[in-house]
């Protein structure tokens, strides 16, 4: 009999998640509070469910793709309460981006229960999502990295496992932070250029063969109309949200404040993405830091 996948998140990334579960041959039940995702999902062949508790009934796996921390422990722990619901028989992989210590609190309520649970935060974006080409860092017990490998090779590339309860989490935040640096500087190279007659689409090939190649640059052009298919060819919606972008840089932070790192371009651009979002673009594509370098639509 196919296994069956709780999923919870349904949005940019979740959405696409749960379509490369349904083709691998998975049962997938879904929740999400917005309706019109709940739609979405289910014409794709997501069984619909009215609550988190419908949801999770019968799941080998349940996997959640959550904006925030608070999201995750209220789901797990404080709200819904669902690891005082779940079979113990289940996998628990939390793939939301939240803070390392959140990760660890889910890991360890879970354990206290006797249940198996690990973080697996993404890299790779929506695109990523759809084609099943994320990585996966995970955190956590490595047989349970390794029994979670059944679900997230169907959605991802790469399983990686750093290290214990709170690893995964903290490689996404140093990966999200070195994102946030590169894209800031391919969107200032890029203005610069074109701001001195320079075509973007001519000095993004020559910087792609040169040494500022980088994912920004390559997967991801910040300038419009440059790529096909990327949110800055599309009014710079879908993607990874500049809120979103705001949250990963915060807990960078708050994670180089306890450690005593220096993280000067980490700092700067927490505060560059939190200047675009106070400028009321929280719900755009993190890559519209473009606009915030040089008037462009
Ligand atoms: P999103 O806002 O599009 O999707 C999150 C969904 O979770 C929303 O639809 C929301 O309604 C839903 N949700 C909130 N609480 C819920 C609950 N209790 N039960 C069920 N659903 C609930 O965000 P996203 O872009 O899909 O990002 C999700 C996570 O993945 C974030 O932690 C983000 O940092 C991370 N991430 C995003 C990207 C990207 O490119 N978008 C890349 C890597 C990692």
């Amino acid at each position: 009999m196919n296994k069956t996948v709780a999923f919870f998140g349904l949005g940019h990334m979740g959405g696409p998640m749960t379509v490369n579960l349904l083709k691998a041959g998975f049962s997938v039940s879904g929740f999400d509070p917005v309706p019109e995702l709940l739609d979405l999902a289910a014409s794709h062949g997501v069984k619909r469910s009215a609550s988190p508790l419908e949801t999770i009934a019968g799941a080998d796996f349940v996997v959640s793709m959550l904006p925030n921390g608070e999201d995750v422990e209220a789901l797990y722990i404080d709200r819904e309460k669902l690891l005082d619901r779940i079979d113990k028989s289940a996998l628990v992989i939390d793939c939301s981006t939240v803070a390392a210590t959140s990760s660890k609190r889910l890991i360890a309520e879970a354990q206290k229960r006797g249940m198996s649970a690990i973080e697996a935060p993404v890299s790779g974006g929506v695109a990523g999502a759809a084609a099943g080409t994320l990585s996966f860092m995970c955190g956590g017990e490595a047989a349970h990295v390794e029994r979670a490998r059944e679900v997230l090779q169907h959605m991802g590339s790469n399983v990686f496992h750093a290290g214990p309860a709170g690893a995964g989490q903290t490689a996404k935040m140093c990966n999200n932070m070195l994102l946030a640096i590169h894209m800031i500087g391919t969107a200032e190279a890029l203005q610069l250029g074109v701001d001195n007659g320079l075509d973007p689409k001519v000095l993004s090939a020559i910087m792609l063969k040169s040494s500022g190649a980088n994912w920004s640059l390559e997967k991801y052009n910040p300038y419009p109309g440059v790529m096909e298919k990327v949110p800055a060819s599309n009014k710079y919606e879908g993607g990874f949200m500049v809120k979103l972008m705001c949250k990963d840089l915060g807990l960078a932070q708050q994670a180089a404040t306890a450690s005593r790192s220096y993280t000067p371009l980490g700092s700067l651009a927490r505060n560059l993405y939190g200047l675009h979002s106070l400028a009321g673009n929280d719900e755009l594509d993190f890559s519209s830091i473009q606009r915030l370098v040089g008037k462009i639509n």
